[in-house]
């Protein structure tokens, strides 16, 4: 039987780590995978989803800057979509595509399972409202944390976010001005591109406290100047974004596949390979 056809969307994707890691995934459950990257901006992504249904495809996963174009492309979606507003992976289903939301578990699941953290009573700072600031926010809320504070560069989108949450009472958008008043955070969380161009909005020292967690849901280079930010401002704990790449991946492998795979040797292979290519 030919394997089920399943690709990540994205600009840029050809440094995506989807393939190898849905590879592996494949490789340990005996479950023949076939997955590709394929590149395609806002323009292009309607029409390339289409050949690709066309041509067999029964699954995606949908990275930057496609998420909210997915949503919008999705015929039926999970609740958990829904509230981010944000699809990252797409289950044919017949004719039509549905949308689900998989960052927000990923996320969760890296910090909970593979670090040990309680969010619980965590004040939360979450830098950044595209896609990916979405897809976890809801997934925060879910998991304990007790107030979720949101900045963006663009503040239409701060409060769009806000708005998308619903729940006024432990969610406030905030500017970037606004942060030297705002006291410590337990976790701050950089949900920005910022890092793929070698920068990240300066940040004032008064945000880091003794308990608190720096996480980058990037990864590689892109993780390096907001990481770099919190070892400099002595944030004992820092994260980047590859255990959440890994699980969310693994929930979107369950999704298409029914199995669940074991993500910890797939994680630890991606790690060093990673901490030999950045040089941060
Ligand atoms: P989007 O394009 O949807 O959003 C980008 C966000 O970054 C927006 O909030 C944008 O602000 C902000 N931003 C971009 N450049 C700057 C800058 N120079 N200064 C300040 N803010 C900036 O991307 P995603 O949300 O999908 O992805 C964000 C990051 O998260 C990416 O690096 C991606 O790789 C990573 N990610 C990692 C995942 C994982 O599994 N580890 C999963 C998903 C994403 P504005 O609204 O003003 O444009």
């Amino acid at each position: 039987m030919s394997p089920a056809r399943h690709a990540v969307f994205g600009h840029p994707v050809v440094h995506s780590l989807s393939p190898r890691i849905h590879g592996a995934f494949g490789a340990q459950t005996g479950i023949a995978v076939a997955y590709e990257a394929i590149d395609a901006g806002p323009a292009t992504f309607a029409d390339a989803l289409a050949a690709f249904a066309a041509a067999g495809g029964t699954g995606a996963n949908v990275t930057l800057p496609l998420k909210e174009l997915a949503f919008d492309l999705a015929a039926t979606r999970s609740e958990r979509a829904e509230r981010a507003g944000a699809v990252n992976t797409l289950v044919r289903r017949g004719e039509t595509w549905h949308g689900d939301n998989t960052d927000g578990a990923g996320l969760v699941r890296d910090l909970t399972d593979r670090r040990g953290l309680d969010l619980r009573g965590r004040r939360t700072l979450l830098i950044g409202a595209g896609g990916a600031a979405r897809g976890v926010a809801p997934a925060l809320l879910d998991a304990g944390i007790p107030d979720l504070f949101v900045v963006n560069r663009t503040p239409a989108r701060t409060d769009a976010l806000a708005d998308a949450l619903g729940e006024p009472g432990r969610v406030h958008p905030r500017h970037f001005e606004q942060l030297g008043e705002l006291g410590e955070f337990e976790l701050i969380i950089n949900a920005t591109s910022a890092g793929r161009g070698g920068t990240f909005p300066a940040l004032p020292r008064s945000l880091v406290g003794m308990r608190t967690v720096a996480v980058d849901l990037s990864y590689g280079e892109a993780s390096v100047p907001f990481l770099a930010w919190a070892r400099a401002h002595d944030v004992r704990d820092v994260i980047d974004g590859l255990g959440m790449l890994v699980e969310q991946a693994a929930e979107s492998f369950e999704l298409w596949h029914g199995v669940r795979p074991e993500t910890a040797a797939v994680f630890e292979a991606l790690q060093a390979r990673n901490a030999s290519l950045v040089t941060a």
